[in-house]
């Protein structure tokens, strides 16, 4: 099921414009220099309807699509294409525009208190059953709602993850969208909710110890932390994974990486790593030995 890619960006064309290189003074929505074509103050990005439209007295006016083919000289279809991938995940880390944080707030208590805890034979635990991760009791930082809604026309099962800073506070909601026991069949089926994620946020799958476990997804880290014997968080991407930060008391990090065949997971991996052997962290690095895998699939084939 594709959505329209302008009902898909709605909101989110700061995020995905700051993707393309435009810094926050450029969409600030006062006039300054066009980043297509220059001067001084012929510009402006006036976001109608939250479209990312702008205005510029040389390059005239446009939506959000229409600038990054500008921008990069792309034709319709590669800028839908090259805008798709960053709508979900990427584009939800910085303010959604037009979001206040008390709008922010009233959206994660909405969708976590239509939230149940995950129990046996409901939808999140089949999905997790599908992906071979198997718990004989869930954490209460996920929950299952049974109809989370993706756009205006759609909604599915979610797996909700509570997403809390170093300090423990929720700071966003992660929601994974289900159908038939499989992610739903959308083109952002995982999606954070509006907020800014800072350094150090994951989804605390476990009560912290001595030794702490952090992967990039929630079913790796349920999946490594079962396989391992160790208590082990999700940091949710490769981004976070490398700029995550321990809590206070941590002395051990075991850091379960992909196996991307970019090298984006591993080099996540062992960027932290060695930040971490800097503060004299003892630190560990496990990548799954198969090309275009992770500890959920490591231990699905195990
Ligand atoms: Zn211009």
């Amino acid at each position: 099921m594709m959505l329209d890619i302008h009902e898909l960006c709605q909101g989110r064309w700061r995020g995905i414009l700051s993707h393309f290189g435009l810094s926050q003074k450029e969409l600030n929505g006062k006039h300054g220099p066009c980043p297509v074509c220059g001067g001084t103050d012929r510009w402006r990005f006036d976001n109608q309807g939250g479209r990312g439209t702008f205005y510029c007295t040389n390059c005239g006016a446009g939506s959000g699509v229409d600038l990054v083919m500008k921008l990069r000289g792309w034709d319709f279809k590669q800028a839908v294409s090259e805008i798709r991938p960053l709508v979900g995940m990427a584009a939800a880390e910085p303010v959604k525009a037009g979001m206040s944080d008390a709008d922010k707030k009233a959206m994660r208590q909405s969708i976590w208190r239509a939230s149940y805890p995950v129990t046996k034979g409901d939808a999140v635990d089949r999905y997790l059953e599908a992906r071979k991760v198997d718990q004989p009791s869930y954490p209460t930082t996920l929950r299952m709602n049974p109809e989370c809604r993706y756009s205006e026309a759609l909604s599915f099962p979610a797996m909700i993850a509570a997403v809390q800073d170093l300090e423990g506070t929720c700071v966003s909601l992660h929601r994974t969208f289900i159908k038939d026991g499989d992610k739903a069949p959308v083109d952002n089926p995982r999606m954070v909710t509006p907020g800014e994620l800072p350094n150090g946020s994951a989804v605390r799958l476990t009560p912290a110890g001595e030794v702490l476990g952090i992967a990039e997804g929630i079913e790796t880290a349920l999946a490594a932390g079962d396989r391992f014997g160790i208590p082990t968080w999700a940091a949710l991407n490769a981004n976070l994974l490398a700029e995550w930060e321990p809590p206070a008391g941590v002395r051990e990090v075991a850091i379960f990486g992909d196996n991307d065949a970019s090298f984006t997971g591993q080099a996540a991996a062992y960027q932290l790593a060695r930040r971490l052997a800097r503060r004299k962290i003892e630190t560990t690095v496990h990548i799954p030995t198969m090309i275009g895998t992770d500890w959920a699939d490591e231990v699905k084939g195990a």
